[in-house]
């Protein structure tokens, strides 16, 4: 079953990057993903790619969702101009909250924390604890290394190839939003069946 995309997660950096072509595809993807009426739901933070994202949705007329744990807000860090901000207790419920209001996720370039994002929902996809497509953008490359190591983890009998392949990977955002858009969970591919992982979602 296809789901329909109204909202999607993106995750990526607090910085924005030394290279500008970073900052310009997160304004990019923010202008696509309002043009197509697509909610925005992010970590609520107004820096790095975090901040440009969220400003580049406003300004072009699209709704944002910001979900930031109590201590981040409490330093300040805290974008005051989204739709909706919703302040929570810790990551572990930023995370979840986010998850269960996107219909889907990208992860643009970041540092540490978007790659622990990005791999738990890779993980809650290969178990089949959710079916919602993912998406990474690969900005100059910025990525190349990554995917170079999950094809080295398929090789190594640590990741099925199927798994690997649910990771969605564009260079140009319009045509990673058209890919996420035509996602479907294959059959048979999640660890658990969707029954038993429905029991299982917390
Ligand atoms: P990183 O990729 O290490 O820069 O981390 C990005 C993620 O860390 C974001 O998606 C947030 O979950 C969190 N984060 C780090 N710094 C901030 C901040 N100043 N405001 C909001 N979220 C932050």
């Amino acid at each position: 079953m296809r789901h329909a995309l109204r909202s999607l997660c993106v995750y990526c950096g607090s910085a924005a990057g030394h290279d500008p072509a970073f900052a310009d595809a997160a304004r990019l993807l923010g202008r696509l993903m309002a043009g197509q009426g697509l909610t925005l739901v992010y970590g609520g933070g107004h820096v790095g790619l975090m901040g440009i994202i969220a400003d580049a949705v406003l300004a072009a007329g699209g709704e944002v969702t910001g979900v930031i744990p109590r201590a981040l807000m409490d330093s300040e860090v805290g974008h005051e101009r989204l739709t909706r901000l919703w302040v929570v207790a810790d990551m572990h419920e930023r995370k979840a909250l986010m998850a269960e209001h996107a219909d889907g996720f990208i992860a643009l370039p970041g540092g540490i924390g978007t790659l622990e994002e990005l791999f738990e929902a890779m993980t809650w996809l290969q178990l089949g604890y959710h079916a919602k497509p993912i998406g990474l953008l690969n900005v100059q490359g910025f990525y190349d290394p990554l995917l170079d190591f999950l094809d080295r983890q398929v090789r190594a009998g640590f990741l099925r190839h199927e798994h690997r392949a649910l990771l969605m990977t564009e260079t140009d955002p319009a045509a990673l939003l058209q890919r996420l858009r035509g996602f479907v969970m294959p059959e048979g591919v999640s660890v658990f069946s969707r029954r038993e992982a429905r029991n299982l979602v917390p």
